[in-house]
């Protein structure tokens, strides 16, 4: 069978093997972390960045993927140099870096947040008076779940944001009042088929996605369709092969692009009990040279992520159609240790299921979608 490597070795990768291994392929993991959680295969494991263990991944594989845009380009490019790397370094070296992220989006017609990019308290000063307050403050590269970020609300702040942020580059961005904050996931193949998965919302609290719904609720066909071709746009100006997830703000039925990512996302695990192929089977069969699966919905679904702390499992696996999914982590506060599916024929249904479920999960944020709410 293929086998495929794994840049990482985090739950995505491990969702991964667990959806490659019935299709006969094989799993090997390159971590730099020092605390690998895949499990599902051989674990290179390089805390020193020795580059040895690199070399004998990259020759035990026959084709790489990547589950964290953050990695460092030239080891990419020493990957791509030796064995298929999918999606390939033009597509991360954009991804990973905020700036480039916007101009694309900007150079392909895909409305998104005006921005500044910034270098030092002056650069800051100026970008405030150009874009007005409050306005959201990123570093360019290495940011996720919120954090190198800050919303700046009042000028007389921008000396300290500007420290407590590390004096390094960011980019400024108009704050958008949006009403919802959606999501698309598309996956491109080798031959260049394109497929689509419905839209999903997304509910966040203190930087951390908490609740998606899939498909969003109320959304327009028209909605949909433009958000399917932002995303397509996206996919065949990267030369994209596999699986791409556009983060989106819905404003008074526009939809502006946030951030992308060139891999299966978090968005997207709800496809593993609620689509006919998950986003990680589509992003392996897309990266092996295989047909596309249908990325229809079955039902509607909820993912609840566990933040910190696991859920009460006998608890859970006594509720119906409530899949429990744990990624064999240690708990602590803001990490992402396993994630919940809840599947219905109907949002009402759905949501009677999700009010059932929430007691079992500790510490839980209030669920507040914009459209539907608990009975
Ligand atoms: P992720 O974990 O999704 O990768 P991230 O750290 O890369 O997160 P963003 O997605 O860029 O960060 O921003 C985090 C959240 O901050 C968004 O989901 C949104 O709620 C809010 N946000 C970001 N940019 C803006 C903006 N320009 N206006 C209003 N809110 C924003
Ligand atoms: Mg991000
Ligand atoms: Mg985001």
């Amino acid at each position: 069978g293929l086998k495929v490597g794994v840049l990482g070795a985090g739950q995505l990768g491990r969702m991964m093997a667990l959806e490659g291994i019935p299709l006969g392929m094989q799993f090997a993991f390159y971590d730099t972390s020092g605390t690998p959680s895949a499990g599902l295969g051989k674990i290179y494991s390089d805390p020193d960045n020795s580059l040895a263990p690199l070399n004998d991944f990259i020759a035990d594989v026959d084709v790489v993927t990547y589950e964290f845009e953050h990695l460092p380009l030239d080891l990419a490019s020493q990957v791509a140099d030796a064995k298929p790397l999918y999606p390939g370094v033009k597509a991360l070296r954009i991804c990973q870096n905020r700036v480039l992220e916007k101009q694309t989006f900007d150079e392909l017609n895909i409305p998104t947040a005006p921005f500044r990019v910034v270098d030092s308290q002056a650069d800051l000063e100026q970008a405030v008076s150009e874009l007005g307050l409050p306005c959201v403050l990123k570093s360019t590269t290495e940011g996720y779940d919120g954090k190198g970020q800050a919303v700046l609300r009042d000028a007389a702040n921008i000396a300290d944001v500007w420290l407590s942020l590390g004096e390094r580059q960011l980019i400024a961005e108009a704050f958008i009042p949006f009403q919802r904050e959606l999501s698309i996931i598309a996956v491109r193949a080798e031959d260049g088929a394109t497929a689509t998965y419905p839209l999903m919302e997304n509910i966040h609290s203190e930087g951390i996605l908490r609740y998606t719904l899939a498909p969003a609720p109320d959304c327009s066909s028209e909605t949909f369709v433009r958000a399917s071709d932002y995303a397509e746009r996206l996919l065949n100006h990267l030369d994209y092969v596999g699986v791409l997830a556009l983060e989106l703000f819905e404003v008074n039925g526009a939809l502006m692009a946030n951030e992308m990512a060139p891999r299966v996302h978090n968005s997207g695990h709800w496809t593993q009990n609620g689509a006919h192929t998950s986003q990680f089977e589509n992003h392996l069969r897309a990266i092996s040279g295989l047909p596309l699966g249908d990325t229809g919905a079955i039902g509607v679904s909820c993912m609840v992520n566990l933040i910190g702390r696991e859920a009460d499992t006998a608890a859970v696996l006594t509720l119906a159609d409530t899949h429990l999914h744990l990624y064999g982590k240690s708990e602590r506060p803001g990490r992402k240790v396993g994630h919940i599916n809840i599947v219905a024929s109907d949002y009402a249904e759905l949501l009677k299921k999700l009010k059932l479920c929430l007691p079992h999960v500790p510490e839980h944020p209030a669920f507040s979608s914009s459209l539907i709410s608990l009975p």
